[in-house]
């Protein structure tokens, strides 16, 4: 059997990582690896790597790059080495990125490609502003700005949908302005490398699928 692909995802808050992710999973079938959905597992069961995250978290500070790394780290190394994957929101600086490089390096399992969901500021705003979670099933809904909120109900099951204090306005400008300065650098990083491949990701889903699918060559 062929060596699976070993790729990131890569953009700012908001680009459809995990939409994507999810649509390249199925089609590749590799595994998809969201550090968002590794830390609320960790957080959510209590594991030695999820004590670790939260004594930060306790004490209002940030997670440290070990820990995150740690935490990532854990899970790419438990696939099986000709088994691919699928990084989304991880690395997020240069930093994580060049561990990462050492990590897989050891074990002749570098990135194939990196791929950089661009998407404009304001769609990203517009986005994010829109973003409502279900409470109950946790599936993700967007709500114009136009819309009541309040009003709407959860279309898998019909669950209280609510938006996390994340998509909030205030907190969203910040999430951007973090990644702006903090993680935009680790494209360099890529691109150096030549496994970055630039897609414009202000486009509906199933076209940015396409592009990625193209630079995926299938
Ligand atoms: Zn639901």
């Amino acid at each position: 059997m062929a060596q699976g692909l070993r790729l990131v995802l890569f953009g700012p808050p908001g680009a459809g990582k995990g939409t994507q992710a999810q649509l390249l999973r199925e089609h590749l079938n590799v595994a998809h690896i969201s550090s968002g959905d590794l830390f609320r597992h960790h957080l959510g069961q209590g594991t030695e790597l999820g004590l670790r995250a939260k004594e930060y978290m306790n004490k209002g500070e940030l997670i440290p790059d070990e820990v995150t790394i740690d935490i990532i780290l854990d899970k790419v190394m438990s696939i099986p080495n000709y088994d691919g994957f699928i990084l989304d929101g991880f690395p997020r600086n240069p930093n994580q990125a060049d561990v990462l490089e050492k990590k897989l390096s050891t074990e002749s399992r570098n990135l194939d490609k990196v791929i950089h969901i661009d998407v404009s500021e304001p769609e990203l705003l517009r986005r994010l502003g829109g973003r409502y979670i279900c409470r109950a099933c946790q599936s993700p809904h967007f709500i114009g700005s136009g819309e009541d909120a309040s009003a709407k109900k959860c279309d898998q099951c019909g669950g209280e949908l609510y938006q996390r204090d994340d998509d909030a306005p205030t907190a969203v400008k910040k999430r951007i302005e973090v990644y702006n300065t903090e993680t935009t650098p680790v494209l360099g990083f890529y691109r150096e490398r030549g496994v970055l491949v630039d897609i414009s990701g202000d486009n509906p889903v199933d076209e940015v699928n396409k592009l990625v699918m193209a630079a995926l060559g299938s």
